[in-house]
């Protein structure tokens, strides 16, 4: 991993981390794109199905069991400076808490929270990514614990990747750690300026005019370059070629990803249309390619100069590929799914997984030592 000129703690030796929730390792990719100087010194997972892809493209099998189980003893074991844990949606009131315990899955984030007061060696940095609504993070870390906040709500669209997918991110340093910028203590800030060094407060999100606004947008390359069938839709021996290339077999019938005219007739009117030159399109989520409502943008084929005549039908509707996902989920050309993963299960453990171009610089900042 590339070093970072100045890395948290100021010591030689890389700091350690635990990955928690790994998946397919969005957070580890963005600790190699954010270049700190860490390792990761293990990740937890429970799905096997993700731990091969993680052990596919790591070298390293991420331990398979439930989070739940770890106790403050396994915990200090591993001597770390830094948690990233993205855990799964899931409700985190006290009172849901007692409501589901029955699912094994559950609250094993809150959990963890809990034994923080019990542990010898606490992590000196915590990094959570969820959906929009997490604020249990920062309440249940400032409570017992002496961490300091500040928390997040950022999408993809803020880092010129034509993306919306917000989300919300908890980022907690232990006293006497600060942040670069202490000003942000606990606050929940919506735009990437607080990353950045020399931030000027003019930048936040909520006083660009229209203008900018609208700028910002167009700064956004178009979801042309995350593609990797690039012809419209008469074209389809080109597109073969393209597919044949590929190393992994699952994906390479290009029939497969056009959505079929019986959905379309259906579900047309809820669908997410994007062309190739749109700066913008929806969060894949882990039901993309399973039901079209709601859970993804859907691709124009059409040639350009029969979009506007065309109806819906004839726009030559098609899924975006798991790679194009992962390319739209910034990860790096030689992450591969081993060929035993299903085409559903890609796009299952793609919607589950996080944005690079967003938590990388995220990362970087929370890795910076304090000024
Ligand atoms: N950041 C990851 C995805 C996180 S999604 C990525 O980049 O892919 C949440 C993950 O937590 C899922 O993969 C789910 O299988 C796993 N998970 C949920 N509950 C768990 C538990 N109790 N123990 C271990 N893993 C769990």
């Amino acid at each position: 991993m590339a070093d970072a000129a100045e890395s948290h703690g100021g010591g030689n030796e890389p700091q350690r981390v635990l990955e928690f929730y790994s998946g397919i390792g969005g957070m580890r990719y963005s600790l190699i794109r954010a270049g700190v100087k860490a390792q990761v010194v293990e990740a937890f997972e429970i799905n096997d199905r993700a731990n091969d892809v993680y052990e596919h493209n790591f070298g390293h099998r991420p331990y398979q069991g439930n989070i739940q189980c770890l106790t403050a003893a396994d915990l200090d074991g591993y001597g770390a400076d830094a948690w990233l844990l993205s855990p799964p949606c899931q409700p985190y009131t006290r009172q849901g808490l007692q409501k589901d315990t029955g699912d094994a899955r559950a609250f094993s984030f809150l959990q963890i929270l809990e034994l923080m007061p019990f542990l010898l060696k606490p992590p000196s940095l915590l990094f959570v990514e969820n959906v929009v609504g997490f604020e249990v993070c920062q309440l249940g870390l400032t409570h017992k614990t002496n961490f300091v906040t500040q928390e997040f709500i950022l999408s993809p669209l803020q880092f010129g990747i034509p993306y919306s997918r917000p989300r919300y991110f908890c980022l907690a340093k232990r006293k006497p750690y600060s942040f670069v910028n202490e000003i942000w203590n606990r606050q929940l800030i919506q735009s990437p300026g607080p990353l950045y060094e020399h931030f000027d407060t003019a930048f936040i999100e909520d006083d660009l005019s229209q203008e900018d606004r609208h700028k910002l947008l167009q700064s956004c390359q178009p979801i042309e370059s995350f593609l990797e069938l690039k012809n419209p839709s008469n074209n389809i021996e080109a597109e073969s070629a393209t597919l044949g290339k590929g190393d992994d077999n699952v994906c390479d019938s290009l029939q497969q990803y056009y959505v079929p005219l019986s959905l379309v007739e259906r579900w047309g009117s809820a669908m997410d249309v994007v062309y190739p030159d749109s700066k913008r399109c929806c969060c894949f989520t882990k039901s993309y390619y399973r039901y079209v409502k709601g859970t993804g943008s859907l691709l124009a084929t059409v040639q350009p100069e029969k979009r506007d005549k065309a109806s819906l039908k004839e726009q030559c509707l098609r899924y975006f590929t798991p790679r194009e996902v992962a390319n739209i989920h910034s990860f790096p050309e030689d992450f591969k799914f081993p060929d035993h993963i299903s085409l559903k299960q890609r796009y299952a453990l793609l919607g589950n997984s996080l944005s690079i171009a967003v938590v990388a610089p995220l990362l970087q900042y929370l890795f910076a030592n304090p000024q």
